[in-house]
């Protein structure tokens, strides 16, 4: 079984494992198939999860944990890192407690390792795409966050931080917060290699994990320029390793942690095989120069509300 090296964040004890497995589809995977995928990973070494509200993977997640500590494959549940997240539609201060312990609730646990504001903005009401304009406002960041300290207070949470922030989102959170955020959960892949942001965040203490760090391929919001690139094959085949572990490798090789998704038995196992070699620094130096596209926006979940493309030019 492979094993992942871990990383202690700033103000959280358990050492968070650098490689989680996601758990978001669209449409969302059946419980069922969600938490067969777990249990696969857990048999394959995963021992970090990536969920969320809006991923609707929390109760497969949670039913996977179970069964996983029923069948002896995890000993307790202390030895899993869980990641989940606050949709926008909580991030009103009178929201956020309940919120968390709704998410608890579905995982069965009786907290998180990492608890994340998931998208810096509000969504008055709960409502399905298309989002009306006036149900889109500003996040009230002293309000929510000193919730989110809240949570932590209470024991719900371990650790708590952010995702989709900006340096500007960054800063006026940290200006303002008594616990600072441990971690940003950003898109990041050689194809958005988030260069300012890693230096402001390193600079202030907070860790990066990358979401989609194979460009999220064949979902709704990825495309294949990562797995179909002619550049990252061909550092690959020499070497013997794929095209997604020469992605996974060269972000490891950043110094972030990364969220990846597979629920493929094979591609799950081969997305962990990543530790025990290095890309050359030739080899570096072409990712370097990748053309930069950006994959994942707000907008295509939310439209595109002049707030939601605002936040969205600033990631
Ligand atoms: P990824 O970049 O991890 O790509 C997932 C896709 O790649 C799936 O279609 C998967 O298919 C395929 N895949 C995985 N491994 C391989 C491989 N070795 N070779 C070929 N194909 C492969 O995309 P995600 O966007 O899912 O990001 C990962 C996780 O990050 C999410 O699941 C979620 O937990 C988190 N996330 C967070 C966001 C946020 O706003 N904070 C936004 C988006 C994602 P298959 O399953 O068939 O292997």
């Amino acid at each position: 079984m492979a094993v992942i090296p871990s990383l202690k964040l700033r103000g959280v004890d358990k050492p968070m494992p650098l490689i989680g497995m996601g758990t978001a589809s669209f449409p969302p995977a059946d419980l069922e198939t969600t938490k067969a995928a777990v249990l696969e990973a857990i048999k394959a070494g995963y021992r970090h999860f990536d969920t969320a509200f809006a991923y609707g993977s929390e109760k497969a997640l949670g039913e996977a944990v179970a069964e996983a500590l029923r069948l002896g494959l995890v000993q307790s549940r202390d030895d899993l890192f869980i990641t989940t997240k606050l949709w926008v539609s909580f991030t009103e201060p009178s929201k956020v407690v309940a919120a968390c312990e709704m998410s608890l609730q579905n995982l069965q646990l009786e907290y998180v390792d990492m608890y994340l504001i998931h998208w810096p903005v509000t969504l008055t009401e709960m409502v399905r795409p298309p989002v009306p304009a006036e149900m889109v406002k500003a996040l009230d960041m002293r309000g929510v966050w000193e919730r989110m300290e809240e949570c932590k207070n209470l024991g719900l949470v371990k650790g708590i931080g952010v995702s989709n922030f900006s340096c500007k989102h960054l800063e006026q959170l940290l200006s303002i917060a008594k616990i600072p955020p441990a971690l940003n959960q950003v898109e990041m892949n050689p194809f958005w290699q988030q260069k300012k942001l890693r230096d402001f965040c390193k600079e202030k203490g907070i860790h990066v994990t990358a979401y989609s760090p194979l460009g999220a391929n064949n979902t709704k919001w990825g495309d294949n320029r990562i797995l179909g690139n002619d550049v990252l094959a061909d550092i690959a085949k020499p070497i013997g390793k794929t095209t997604a572990q020469v992605a996974l490798r060269w972000l490891y090789e950043q110094g972030v942690s990364i969220a990846s998704k597979s629920f493929n038995k094979e591609r799950m196992r081969q997305n962990l095989e990543i530790f025990d070699w290095c890309l050359s620094d030739q080899d570096l130096d072409k990712i370097s120069q990748l053309p930069q596209t950006k994959g994942v926006t707000l907008a295509s979940v939310l439209g595109p509300h002049p707030l939601v493309l605002e936040i969205d030019a600033d990631l």
